[in-house]
């Protein structure tokens, strides 16, 4: 792992954990760039794990015209999937027709286009159902009688982020979660960067240029951090989710329409629940306060009753998150226009006066397409940096994430593998690894012969040696980004068993992680300390 020198100057310096920064330092270190990535919490702790989890065109984007946004989108379906294969599957979407709403023909049109124009090869086509007849149909009221079945694909959003940050790590970048970017100056051609790391110590790192992949947050950098005085286009708009117990057995998903014209999904979920969201409005409040409302639960429950035979209660809900979207609104501030109509496609601001470092500036962007915003992203910034050295443009579609060196259908292969290689596991357990971790389950089972060899268990198949491989190798250092990031099992442990985790945790960190506790973790991120430098 390269050890930033004190004098480095980094090619690029990230402000930012989320995909679109850790997908941007994947393919820059690959490329042969330094990078330098700060993000202020836990990766992925923003946004981008607070999504409905598809990698996805966006049929409603085609009302909207984004055919630009959907192409591109539809096509990284597949290339996700083939590099991803652990954390990215296919999923078949079941669309009522619901004779008060969008007509037929219309549905007809728009999945024609969806299957046509993104480069499918290996996803399944649009197909007609009879809801009387398939089995999709059973949770669904008889007035639902024909619809439509169409494929989208499946992610680990926050594994998602993680994965790029590790692959970006083993590149060489310097990822330094729990590091908050608190202000940027130009000096003589150069950004001096300033951090904080958890306890309030502040070093400065150097960079050529600097891109803002803040998210929801994009607007508070452009005021306090690199001060500027012109507010950042972006509309904050508010999704949430809720979690019940599963609604059916079947493995399909549905997308329902609304009397309000949106749309939203009730997809089966962590074995034993289902998923239902999201919800769009404005968002005024601090980005990490959001929490879902009672009337968007309601909202969720009811029209997901709306189509279910058996009706969803508030009271059902055992889980619920929301996260807000960063959208790109310069015309549409003063439009007044719905939320859900605020494009969803990505716009890259470049600050570049000469003599100056660039600033990048990112607005908007999906977890679908973030591959190919950090691909214009480094097409915009290598005119200001010297000759790249190392992966040509394009890399990052076609080698795989960490865990992900399996084919697109070799899942059941690999778990078969793993049944004979540790047969005294459950088949749910090792099952579980296998779609968190991919072939790196093996960094997490090598060597054991039995259960206890895998060290304490703190429920739900959830034991010591893989909360050893969280800390090492995925920056986790909370009960909290080993229950909702890295893993969801905060969903099947009781307080208790949370409460043991974090004291677990906390006796990990002091053992594993060379330094003071406070500061960033893990022995591949330099501490401010040792990156700061004199001027
Ligand atoms: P974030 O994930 O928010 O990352 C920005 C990071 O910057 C944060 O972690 C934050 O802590 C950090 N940061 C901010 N300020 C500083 C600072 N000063 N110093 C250091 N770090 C800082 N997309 C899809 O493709 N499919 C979907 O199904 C989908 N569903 C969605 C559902 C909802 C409800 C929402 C809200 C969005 C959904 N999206 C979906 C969109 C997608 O989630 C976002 O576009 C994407 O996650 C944005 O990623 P990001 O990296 O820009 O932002």
């Amino acid at each position: 792992m390269v050890e930033p020198a004190a004098s480095q100057v980094f090619d690029i310096a990230i402000i930012g954990g989320g995909i679109n920064g850790c997908g941007i330092a994947r393919d820059a270190a690959g490329r042969g760039r330094s990078v330098f990535l700060c993000e202020q919490n836990d990766l992925g702790s923003g946004t981008s794990s607070a999504s409905t989890k598809l990698i996805h065109g966006g049929l409603r984007y085609l009302e909207y015209y984004e055919f630009r946004l959907v192409r591109e989108a539809l096509r990284e379906r597949e290339v996700l999937w083939g590099i991803a294969p652990h954390i990215v599957w296919p999923l078949r979407f079941v669309l009522p027709y619901h004779r008060k709403l969008r007509p037929r023909w219309l549905l007809r049109l728009g999945l024609f286009l969806y299957d046509n124009i993104g480069g499918r090869k290996l996803l399944p086509r649009t197909r007609s159902v009879n809801l009387h007849r398939d089995v999709t149909g059973g949770p669904l009221k008889p007035e639902f009688r024909r619809g439509f079945e169409y494929s989208d694909c499946w992610v680990e959003d926050s594994r998602l982020v993680v994965l790029n940050a590790s692959a970006a790590a083993s590149m060489g970048a310097i990822i330094a979660p729990r590091t908050k970017c608190v202000s940027a100056e130009k000096h003589g051609g150069i950004w001096d960067v300033t951090v904080a790391g958890p306890d309030g110590t502040r070093a400065v790192i150097q960079a050529r240029t600097l891109v803002n992949a803040a998210g929801p947050w994009v607007d508070q950098v452009v005021q306090n951090v690199v001060r500027d005085n012109n507010r950042a286009p972006v509309r904050l708009v508010q999704g949430s989710h809720i979690v019940v117990p599963r609604l059916y057995e079947h493995d399909g998903c549905y997308i329902f329409q609304n009397d309000d014209k949106r749309i939203f999904f009730v997809i089966p979920y962590e074995q034993d629940f289902t998923l239902i969201g999201t919800t769009d409005q404005d968002y005024h409040g601090d980005p990490a306060d959001v929490r879902a409302s009672a009337e968007e639960i309601a909202y969720l429950c009811r029209s997901t009753s709306d189509y279910l035979k058996t009706p969803v209660t508030p009271d059902m809900v055992c889980w619920t998150y929301s996260g807000v979207r960063p959208l790109y609104a310069e015309h549409e501030q003063a439009s007044g226009s719905a939320a859900q109509a605020a494009t969803r496609d990505y716009v890259l601001k470049l600050d570049a006066a000469e003599g100056e470092p660039p600033l990048l500036t990112i607005f908007g962007g999906k977890i679908t397409t973030y591959r190919r915003l950090a691909e214009s992203v480094l097409a915009k910034l290598d005119p200001h940096l010297p000759a790249a050295t190392g992966k040509s443009a394009g890399w990052t579609g076609t080698l795989p994430l960490p865990g992900g060196d399996f084919p697109r259908d070799g899942f059941d292969s690999q778990l078969a593998a793993l049944e004979r290689d540790y047969p005294f596991l459950p088949r749910k357990q090792l099952r579980r690894l296998l779609r968190l971790y991919g072939t790196r389950s093996q960094m997490i089972l090598a060597g054991a012969h039995s259960s206890q060899d895998l060290g304490r268990d703190f429920g739900a198949g959830l034991s010591e040696a893989e909360l050893r491989y969280l800390v090492q190798h995925e920056w986790a250092r909370t009960a909290a980004d080993v229950l909702w990031r890295r893993t969801k099992l905060g969903l099947r442990l009781d307080a208790p068993a949370q409460a043991a985790l974090e004291e677990a945790m906390r006796g990990l960190v002091a053992e594993l992680v060379p330094g003071p506790l406070a500061m960033p973790p893990s022995a591949v991120v330099a501490r401010p300390t040792e990156i700061e430098h004199t001027r």
